[in-house]
């Protein structure tokens, strides 16, 4: 009978962010396939855990599934972790996990952090649609166009971003969709935790006055800000566009990229009572963590 793939998320900073259950599968699996066994191996240490690690990361993921899969099939049940978080999310595991359900190899989850959702749920920014994008391109070129590719999206945006690349990721952010409110954040569960929320500019001015950028973040991009006191309320510009002539639909779609907002929205704002409110988020508010 074959065994069981188990996909283990492990702490993405706070060691003590593991539940029991992983703790316990670890323990019990006949290996742990994780991407970089020198990391894996500081949490197993930390828990007590002897379990043998087989190294399976981007550049061996392939070949690596195959002999994986056959181990599976012999009846053995491995745990599968990345250096932090969730694997597959962003990170190596996909292969095999695509590969033990095409042998019919049962796989099972065993949840647990994710930098996207700690993110997600301290952002401040609405949860009920989000779009994780994982890495923006590191060519500009590429990066605006994945953005622009994302104006319309009636969503929270949610990227992973590298240190020395975040404040230029914030340039294209302001280029491209202007001013949202935008949350990085930065080092979550760890020691120097903290949350900057403003527009791309803000951030972007208030990260370039450092000495150094460090750590690691999250980009969250919401949807446009409600419009100035002194702008033309948005039912006014539609009107104003249906009395040049253009066809209504068009109309709201055009406003609706003028705005930043999603075409959803504009079609709600038109056909109920009540607008959309968002706050403007003004210069950039830190939240930071204290004792980890
Ligand atoms: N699989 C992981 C997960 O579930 O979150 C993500 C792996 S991805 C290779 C690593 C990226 O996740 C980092 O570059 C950063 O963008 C984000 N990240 C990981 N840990 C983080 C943390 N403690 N605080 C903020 N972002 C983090």
């Amino acid at each position: 009978m074959p065994g069981r793939l188990y996909v283990v998320s492990t702490p993405i900073g706070n060691l003590e962010d593991i539940t029991y259950r992983a703790v316990r599968f670890l323990k019990e699996a006949d290996w742990i396939a994780c991407e970089d066994t020198r990391t894996t191996r500081r949490l197993l240490d930390h828990y007590g855990i002897a379990t043998r690690t087989i190294s399976y990361h981007d550049h061996n993921e392939t070949e690596r599934a195959g002999e994986l899969i056959e181990r599976l099939e012999q009846g053995e049940s491995g745990a599968l972790v990345s250096d932090a978080g969730t694997p597959l999310l962003s990170d190596p595991g996909y292969r095999i996990v695509h590969a033990a359900a095409a042998a019919g190899i049962r796989v099972e989850a065993l949840p647990g952090p994710s930098a996207l959702l700690a993110a997600l749920v301290v952002s401040g920014l609405p949860t009920d649609q989000f779009h994780f994008g994982g890495f923006l391109p590191s060519k500009q070129g590429q990066r605006r166009r994945v953005l622009e590719s994302l104006a319309d999206e009636g969503a929270t945006l949610i990227f992973y971003e590298a240190p020395h690349r975040v404040t230029e990721s914030l340039e294209d952010i302001a280029a491209v969709l202007g001013d949202r409110p935008i949350v990085a954040a930065r080092e979550l569960t760890k020691m120097y935790e903290e949350v900057l929320r403003g527009t791309a500019a803000e951030i972007g001015a208030a990260l370039s006055a450092r000495d150094s950028i460090r750590g690691e973040f999250v980009i969250l991009i919401g949807k446009s800000l409600a419009p100035a006191a002194n702008e033309v309320p948005i039912e006014d510009m539609i009107e104003a566009l249906i009395g040049a002539g253009v066809e209504r639909m068009e109309a709201m779609k055009t406003v609706a990229r003028e705005r930043g907002l999603s075409k959803r929205e504009v079609y709600k704002l038109m056909s109920g009572p009540a607008g959309p409110k968002v706050k403007s988020p003004g210069s950039p508010t830190v939240s930071r963590g204290g004792s980890k």
